[in-house]
Order: structure tokens, then sequence, then C-alpha cells
């Protein structure tokens, strides 16, 4: 594998491959790129088969996290990292710390957070070796559980969505499919149950879909259908790629608006199919950056209200994605991804022009 091939495909910074044999740590730590501050990206606890395939899954994630804060507005970078091992048999505090000491030698450059396969609790073994980390508990002074901040988002995109469909963003009697109701799904549907929404929902777990159903009167709805039903919004909280090849002809909904990472299964060929098809698509992570916006709160004193407010933005965000994807006749993907590198580019030049502009020295007498 030519890593600094791979690097320079799309720009990364740098890559801190870290290894801890005693202990069992093969780690990876991506900073994709800098230029709006410190990068910050989950961690991420997974069997990758190869060194390559980590390798790879750590570019893509950390260069999606510079766009995602970026979108939010957020003056932070983007990185992200993995842990090479099984997330049921290997995790330790060891392993968590001597991971931390990777982190605090990058001095900042990096702060970490939970993500798939880490939990609050790893992270605040990863707090004992570096204050560079996010994602620690309500108890210990952070932010604990984004996914009520990251819901509150989802809700916001699909008010904007509304908006710009149907010149209204009033959800009264207005019909959202979510396929699942985990975290974000869950309080997803109770922000749209308050606003007045018939809800149906998918899970593989059947006790998620059952609590759907009895606090909010949600309909169950068949897995394999729930893109296809004739509703006005379908929201997928679930898991990436379920806009693809087979599901976007069968989609039915004008507009679609959820939690879940990575939905376009291929973003430039499907991004331009969901256009075409007329279907609104509020942009993966543009939608939900509550996450990212709650976990950043805590770098400066956790602060829920302010959390909140900061999240609110979601809403003005996406009605400008839309306009410039109608404007100027381009997928909502598209129009994310350049209004995202348009801030970075400008953030950039200002940064440039402040550092060269050669500052007047007053003499007195
Ligand atoms: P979660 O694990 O709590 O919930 C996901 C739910 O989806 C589970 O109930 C699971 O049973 C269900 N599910 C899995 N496969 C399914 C399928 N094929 N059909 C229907 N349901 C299925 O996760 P979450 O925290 O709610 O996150 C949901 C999505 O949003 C994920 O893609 C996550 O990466 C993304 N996201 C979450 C946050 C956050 O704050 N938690 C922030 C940004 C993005």
């Amino acid at each position: 594998m030519d890593v600094f091939k791979m690097m320079s495909s799309h720009d990364h910074e740098q890559v801190v491959f870290c290894n801890e044999p005693d202990i069992g740590l093969k780690a990876l730590i991506a900073i994709h790129d800098t230029t709006l501050g410190p990068s910050l990206g989950g961690c991420r606890f997974y069997p990758y088969k190869t060194d390559e395939e980590g390798l790879n899954d750590v570019l893509r994630l950390s260069r999606g996290m510079t766009y995602k804060a970026s979108i939010a507005g957020l003056n932070l970078g983007g990185g992200k990292s993995v842990i090479i091992g099984n997330p049921e048999t290997d995790k330790n505090e060891y392993l968590f710390r001597a991971f931390g000491r990777f982190v605090d030698g990058l001095g900042g450059r990096y702060i970490a957070a939970e993500d798939v396969n880490t939990s609050v609790r790893d992270m605040e073994w990863v707090r004992m070796e570096t204050q560079y980390v996010t994602g620690i508990s309500r108890a210990l002074g952070g932010s604990g559980d984004p996914s009520v901040v990251t819901a509150f988002g989802v809700f916001l995109g699909i008010k904007a969505a509304l908006k710009t469909k149907r010149g209204t963003e009033d959800l009264n009697g207005i019909k959202v499919a979510i396929q699942g109701v985990g975290h974000v799904g869950y309080n997803l549907c109770r922000y749209l149950y308050d606003a007045g929404a018939e809800i149906f929902v998918s899970d593989i777990n059947q006790e998620a879909v059952d609590r759907a159903v009895a606090e909010f009167g949600a309909k169950a709805i068949d897995g394999n259908k729930i893109h296809a039903l004739d509703v006005d919004v379908f929201a997928p909280c679930a898991m990436g790629a379920v806009l693809n090849d087979k599901t976007i002809p069968e989609i039915k909904a004008p507009i679609v608006g959820g939690a879940a990472n990575n939905q376009l299964a291929a973003s430039e060929e499907h991004g331009a199919a969901l256009l075409e098809q007329g279907i609104l698509y509020a942009p993966d992570y543009a939608i939900n950056s509550g996450g990212l916006i709650n976990v950043a709160n805590e770098l400066e004193g956790y602060n829920r209200e302010r959390a909140f407010k900061q999240a609110e933005g979601i809403y003005d965000t996406l009605m400008e994605i839309f306009r410039m994807s109608a404007d100027e006749g381009i997928p909502t993907n598209v129009a994310s991804d350049r209004l995202a590198e348009n801030r970075i580019r400008s953030v950039a030049k200002l940064k440039t022009f402040y550092t060269c502009t050669p500052r007047l020295v007053f003499k007195r007498g």
C-alpha cells in the first residue's frame, strides 16, 4: 500500500500509526484538514481484516468530518481514529489509556470522541491520559449522549425541507417514515409527535418498534418497505447506503431527511438521481451535525442550552443548501460540499491575509 499516495488523493495532512504490542494496541489517527481549527472526530473500534482497510476507512471518515465541521459553522477541522481489534474481546483500560497517550502526543491537533463500538466509559479511560477528548459523561462535566441534539437538528432540517417544498413548515398531519428508532430515531419521534406529525417506523429491534408504537402512536412497517411508503418525508436513522440503485426509484416521499451517516451509496450518482426524481434530499452530514455541535460544545465548558441554540443554525444552513441547489440546478449534496469548501477556503484566505498584513508601528514623541 502506498500510504502517501492514499493521503495525497484527498489532501490529508497527517496519519499517525500507533503501535503498542505489549498492550495489544494497533490504531490509526488521521488528520484531514486543520484550516478551521483542531481536528475532531470519533474513535472507531473495528476488526478490520487488513491494515489497508483500516487506513482507507480512517482517511474516508476524517475527510467527512472536515465537511461536517465546516457546514456546521464550527472552528474545527476533520479527524478520525480507528483502533484495529475485536470490540467484544479486546477492549480494556490500558489499551484506551495507551491510545490516549498517542492522542496527547499530538498536542491538540486531534481531539477524540466516541464512535462505532466505543463508549463514554472508553473515552473516560482516554481522558486519564489526555485532555484532548470529548464525549465524556455529564456527571464528569461532559456532554453525554448527543442523540437528543442530533434529533433536534434533524427535526429542524425536516422543517426546512417542508418549507422549501410546500411553503410551510407546519408538521400537523405530515406523514414521516422513520427507518431505525434507536437513540436518534426515538428522539426524533418525540419532536415529530409533539408537532402533530403522523409517524411510521421500522426497526430490526422489535422492542424499539413497540416503544415508538406505545409512546407516539406510530404505525409499525415491514423493514424492507419503509423507504417506499407513500409519505411526505422518509427519514433514514439506521445505517448508511440506504439511498441506492434499488431504493431510489421506489421512494415516493418528496423529502428525504434523516440522521444516518453516508446515506448515498455512491454520492455523485445517487445525489443526482434524487434530484432527477424531484426528491429534496437533506445532505446527511449537514442535517445530522447536531451531534458534532453538541460534542464541540464540551471544548468551551458544556452548556446544554448553548448546544441547542447552535444546533438551531441547521435550519438556515439547509435553507441555504436548498436555495443553492435550486438556483444552480445541482444536487443538494454537491451544494453542501461547495458551501463547506467555500468556508474553508475563505477562512484560509482570511488567516493568510491577516498574518501577512504588515502592522503599523506608532512612534511617540
Ligand atoms: P442506534 O444504534 O441507537 O440506532 C440505530 C437503530 O437502527 C437501532 O435501533 C437498530 O436496531 C436500527 N437498525 C439497524 N439496522 C436496521 C435496518 N436495516 N432497518 C431498520 N432499523 C435498523 O444509533 P443512533 O445513535 O440512533 O444513530 C442512528 C444513525 O445516525 C447512525 O447512522 C449514526 O451513525 C447516525 N448519527 C448518529 C448521531 C448521534 O448523535 N447518535 C449523530 C450523527 C449521526
